[in-house]
This record gives structure tokens, sequence and C-alpha cells, in this order.
């Protein structure tokens, strides 16, 4: 349980980080919930840890031009009790109340939760309805990434090496909108077994916006667009939903592992699926 010697560097400035990480070989260390528990185990044993907890500029949670932006650093906690996020951006704020216990709330950072892409991790789900922008950052530039280029696979991502994240880019929610994340907890560690999460406008009597967003079905999180075309155009009613729901896992290919099969992870996210609508339609107005 003790990990490698590493070397640790504890940057005071963005452009210092970076010129640390530049050659590629040094990780990245934010709040340590992740990679801590894998270097203890042996399972990663990088020379260099550069810790980004004291750059000031990527902790900042503001609005700009109609987006909330959400520094990599920010924690769960930060986020979950922000009155901004939890104003305009409510789907991320709940998003956020969901993961793990207080400590680990209080240490774990949005940036380094994506950075980890874990397929179970529980931003993922709202990150897809909200349709976010990733903001990188490396020596040589930046880039802006839409969640589902970012997120490529099961622990992997689009990052270059070098390269980190540098903030979340979300809309600002709509007035009137509904919007509910509904999880199915793994009882030991917390994680999502599977999540849905949505985002409702109605219309005339008519659901005519809907976004919704899947964790720890697949091996990475996905925006249900077949889900989406169901709903959109009905009363939302709870026949309307439950149709919809219904074909949230069809040609997903589901994970499967001791805590879940794949046929019961897909018949629990039509479950949460249906309770993420039920509740995001009685919320909207
Ligand atoms: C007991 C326990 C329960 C948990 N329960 C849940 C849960 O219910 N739901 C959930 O979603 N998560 C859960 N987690 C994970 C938690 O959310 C972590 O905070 C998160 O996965 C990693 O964030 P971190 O800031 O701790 O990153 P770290 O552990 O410091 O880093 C993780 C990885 O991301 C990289 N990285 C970090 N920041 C950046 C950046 N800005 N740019 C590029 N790369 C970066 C690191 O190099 C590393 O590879 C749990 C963790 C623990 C220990």
């Amino acid at each position: 349980m003790i990990p490698q010697n590493f070397e640790y560097s504890a940057p005071a400035n963005l452009n210092e980080a970076l010129a640390l990480l530049a050659g590629g070989k040094a990780k990245v260390l934010a709040g340590g919930m992740s990679l801590i528990p894998l270097m203890k185990l042996r399972l990663a044993a990088p020379e260099q840890l550069v810790d980004l907890g004291h750059v000031p500029d990527l902790k900042a949670i503001r609005e700009e031009a109609g987006s909330i932006r959400i520094g990599a650093m920010a924690t769960h906690y930060e986020i979950e009790s922000s009155p901004l996020v939890r104003g305009k951006c409510p789907l991320l704020a709940e998003a956020a109340a969901h993961i793990g216990d207080l400590q680990v709330r209080n240490m774990g950072t949005i940036g380094g939760s994506i950075a980890h892409a874990d397929p179970a991790a529980d931003y993922p789900a709202s990150l897809m309805a909200l349709e976010v922008q990733v903001r990188l950052v490396s020596s040589k530039g930046e880039r802006t990434l839409a969640i589902g280029q970012f997120l490529t696979d099961a622990l992997t991502t689009a990052l270059e090496p070098g390269e980190i994240v540098r903030e979340v880019i979300a809309p600002v929610e709509a007035p009137g909108a509904g919007v509910s994340y509904q999880k199915m907890v793994q009882p030991a560690s917390g994680f999502a077994i599977v999540g849905a999460a949505a985002r409702v406008r109605r219309s005339g009597g008519k659901v005519s916006f809907i976004r919704v967003g899947i964790t720890g079905l697949a091996g990475k999180a996905f925006r249900a667009t077949n889900v989406e075309k169901l709903l959109e155009g009905t009363a939302g009613s709870s026949a309307d939903i439950q149709k919809a729901a219904a074909v949230v896992a069809d040609g997903v290919d589901a994970n499967s592992d001791l805590f879940a099969s794949a046929d019961y992870r897909r018949q629990m996210a039509k479950v949460y699926t249906a309770r993420a609508l039920t509740q995001a339609v009685s919320r909207a107005s």
C-alpha cells in the first residue's frame, strides 16, 4: 500500500504547471481521490506528480456569455453548493451532490473526474445531457472539445500528453426547464451502476425540448437520442415516458461485472431513465 517514489511539484500558476507537464512524463494530481489509490495499489507509478491544487485560475466557477464555466479544480462540493450552479445549471449541482461521500466531494474535482473517465462516474450523464464543452490547454495552446469527443472509452479520453482540462463550459438552463439526475447506487463505493440525467422543457402542453444522458450502462456515457426522439412532441404522460425509456438500452453493449450483469443493467437503465424523465417533466413549467 506504499506508492513507488515520485517527484512532487506544486506550481503556483498555470504557465508553470504547463511547463512542468510539457515533457509528457509527469502526471497531474487534482483531488487524488482516484489517482492516489491507484498509486498505492501500484496500478499507476508516475515518476513525477504536478499538483494543480495551488493554481488559482483553475478553481473559478463563473458565468460568461450565456455559459457557466467551471474550473477543472472546482470540487464536487463547491459545484454542489455554488449558488450560481444551483440557480443556472441545476442538473450539474444535482449530479455533484450524488458523488461518493462528503470527504470525496470535498477533495475530488470535476476535472479529475472527467479525466479519469470512470464508466460508472456520475457527472458524465449530466454533462452529456447538458452537451458541455471541455476546454483543454497545454504549453502548445488550447482547444475545446464536445464532451462526447472528450470521453472516448472506459478510462480513456482525448487528452494528449502534457494537456490538461482547464474548464467545463455548460449552458445556462432555460427558465422553466425541469431537470433530474437519478442513479442506482453501488452500495460499497457510491458509484453509479446506472445513472440517468434528463432536461425537459414544455411548451403548449407538449415536451418541446428533451436531452437524456446515461452513465454506467456502457463503456462510456452517451446521449440517448432514441429516447429523446420518442418523447419530444408528446404530452409527457406516464405512458409516453415508459415508452420512451424502454428503448434506452437498445443496441448498447452493456457493461457486466460482479455487481450487475449486462441484462440487469439494461433493465435498470430503463427504470432509472423513466424516473429521471418523470421528475424532470414534473419540474418543468
Ligand atoms: C470512496 C470513493 C467513492 C467515490 N464515489 C464516487 C461516486 O459515487 N461517483 C463518482 O462519480 N465518483 C466517485 N469517486 C471518484 C471521485 O469523484 C474522484 O474525485 C474523481 O474520480 C477523480 O477526481 P480527483 O480530483 O480526485 O482526481 P485525481 O485522483 O487527482 O486524478 C484522477 C486522474 O485524472 C487526472 N487529472 C486530474 N485532474 C486533471 C486535469 N485538470 N486535467 C487532466 N488530467 C487530470 C490525473 O492525472 C489522474 O489520471 C469516488 C472516489 C472514492 C475514493
